[in-house]
């Protein structure tokens, strides 16, 4: 018979700090862009004076902190600080509208705000709709804090100083809540998806291992996905359980501040979205300068282009890992690596399996449905509702009264996909986005794939516009790249020969720019109300386009 002792979030660093205790944290400061570097055993006395200052404070385990900030490391500190003492550290996207932050900071009902100088303006604006805040500490020394006399306004650094790094942790259950992020909300309201420590930790552990991550003690780590969103993909917690070194990029995530750091710190692993990574290319392109020490960058959060991995290999020989997730699965459901067989296959045929989203991570179990719910076959081609459950699942929403999985507990994740027989799950489209044409599906994310691959075309999104014939017909939306110039006959050229005709968009429409949520992704809630009134030309025609 085994021990039964079950772990928190805050042995998590007690352990980095002990046996790993030299091992760097660099951060971007977000008041002046200089770098702050300090150590593991650093972080952990930090993190344990603020523990203080909060129970000073009059913090108790349930109540909600919140977070507003960039990847620094007082963020870091705030993440363990909250958790330890068995609180809820509740992480807020700055991105979102005010009134979607007015709904979250009040739903949650959160007593504290941590905040970044950054995101000030934010809470000036929100701060007399949310009677539940208490106080707002600002991520700051006194050098930089701005002129207030309002008391409930502290300043971080003062607020810590005076504090002893004592503190005597409680013991947690295993299922004691400590996180909150909330789903941006496409449709209706955010949801909140509370993690545990027992969630947080066996995720964490799990991206740790080579078939997702692989992050060890010989690693140096930038964490390129925000703090603010999705959990940071588990990096928080997973680097210092391997004992990496971490590097936070602060505000500044363009391509040159990225670059900057991967240099200098001899980066070796990274995670972000599609978006940084792009950044960073078109800041590369055109220099000499190359990326000799990073091995490979994990990035999803949206569908990565197949250009873009054959740019990092090609040109930087470094190794793009295509993954999947969402905020409900803590995040990581799937990550796309080769497996034995596949590694004397053509390249070719390599990029075919790694631009899907990839096979689950062990501990998510995972299928495909039909609209009757009937599961359909792994061959690669049926497309169908996608379903998972697993320990880092969510069960239910924050402070909602009935469960979000069915009685079996498959929590259906809005996407739709295919699952091939090799186990490689594909996302075609997220079920609202999907277009429904003569009774059939066309995947918006595939044809988007093709007339992203034109270099002149900078985004491309697809949406449905209402076929009186058809029922829906796609329509291109392009967002070509600044000074190029390009015909819509062009990017269908691009299109033709690689899916059915009747998949080919009726027409293409240019536009300045492509609007974008909250979390960067395609904004087609808006783009279907901006084309709300075209016509597709297939209308006028009598055979099936
Ligand atoms: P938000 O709705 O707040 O953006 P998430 O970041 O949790 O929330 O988004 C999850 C969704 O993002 C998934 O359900 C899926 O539609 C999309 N997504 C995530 N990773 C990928 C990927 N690699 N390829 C395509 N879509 C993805």
């Amino acid at each position: 018979m085994m021990q039964q002792e079950s772990r928190t979030l805050a042995d998590v660093l007690e352990y980095a700090a002990v046996f790993h205790g030299q091992v760097e944290l660099v951060s971007r400061r977000v008041e002046d862009g200089r770098l702050h570097r300090y150590n593991y055993a650093q972080a952990l006395q930090r993190t344990r004076q603020l523990a203080r200052a909060l129970r000073g404070w009059g913090v108790k385990p349930g109540d909600r902190i919140a977070t507003m900030a960039w990847n620094t490391h007082r963020h870091f500190e705030a993440w363990y600080a909250i958790t330890g003492l068995g609180a809820i550290c509740h992480t807020v996207n700055p991105r979102l509208f005010d009134t979607q932050l007015e709904f979250i900071l009040n739903h949650a009902q959160d007593l504290l705000l941590l905040v970044d100088l950054s995101f000030l303006p934010i809470v000036e604006r929100l701060r007399s709709k949310l009677p539940c805040l208490k106080a707002v500490v600002v991520l700051s020394d006194e050098a930089c804090m701005p002129a207030t006399d309002r008391p409930d306004v502290l300043c971080y650094e003062s607020w810590i100083g005076g504090e002893t790094d004592e503190v005597d942790w409680p013991r947690l259950e295993p299922d004691t809540p400590s996180s909150l992020c909330y789903t941006s909300g496409t449709t209706g309201n955010p949801k909140g998806v509370l993690y545990t420590h027992r969630s947080n930790l066996l995720h964490a552990d799990v991206v740790n291992n080579s078939g997702v991550f692989g992050i060890s003690c010989a690693d140096s780590v930038l964490m390129a996905v925000p703090m603010f969103h999705a959990n940071s993909w588990g990096l928080a917690y997973s680097c210092p359980m391997a004992g990496a070194k971490l590097i936070m990029p602060g505000a500044q995530l363009d391509g040159e501040s990225i670059f900057e750091l991967l240099d200098e710190h001899q980066v070796s692993f990274s995670a972000g979205v599609p978006t940084v990574w792009s950044n960073l290319l078109q800041s590369l392109r055109g220099t000499d300068r190359k990326l000799p020490c990073l091995r490979e960058v994990v990035t999803g959060g949206s569908a990565v282009p197949r250009w873009m991995i054959e740019t990092f290999d090609r040109e930087y020989g470094v190794r793009l890992v295509h993954a999947w997730g969402m905020t409900e699965m803590s995040p990581t459901g799937t990550s796309s690596r080769l497996k034995t067989y596949m590694q004397s296959w053509s390249y070719e045929r390599q990029l075919e399996m790694r631009v899907k989203q990839g096979h689950p991570v062990y501990g998510v179990a995972m299928k495909i449905v039909d609209d009757n719910g009937s599961q359909l076959p792994h061959d690669g081609a049926s497309m169908g509702r996608l379903l998972v459950k697993g320990p880092w699942v969510v069960r239910r929403y924050f402070r909602e009264d009935h469960d979000c999985v069915d009685a079996d507990g498959w929590l259906d994740t809005g996407d739709i996909a295919t699952i091939d027989p090799h186990g490689f799950m594909q996302i075609t489209d997220r079920a609202k986005d999907l277009i429904k044409s003569g009774g059939e599906w066309i995947s918006s994310v595939e044809l988007e794939n093709l007339a992203a691959g034109h270099p002149a075309v900078k985004l491309a999104a697809v949406i449905g516009v209402a076929s009186e014939k058809w029922g829906e017909r796609p329509l291109l939306v392009v967002e070509a790249e600044r000074q190029a110039s390009v015909t819509a006959e062009e990017i269908l050229d691009g299109l033709r020969g690689k899916v059915a005709k009747w998949w080919l968009p009726d027409a293409v429409a240019f536009v300045d720019e492509i609007p974008l949520t909250a979390t960067g992704k395609i904004n087609k809630r808006l783009l279907r109300q901006q084309f709300r009134d075209r016509r597709p030309t297939a209308d006028k025609e009598s055979t099936v386009p």
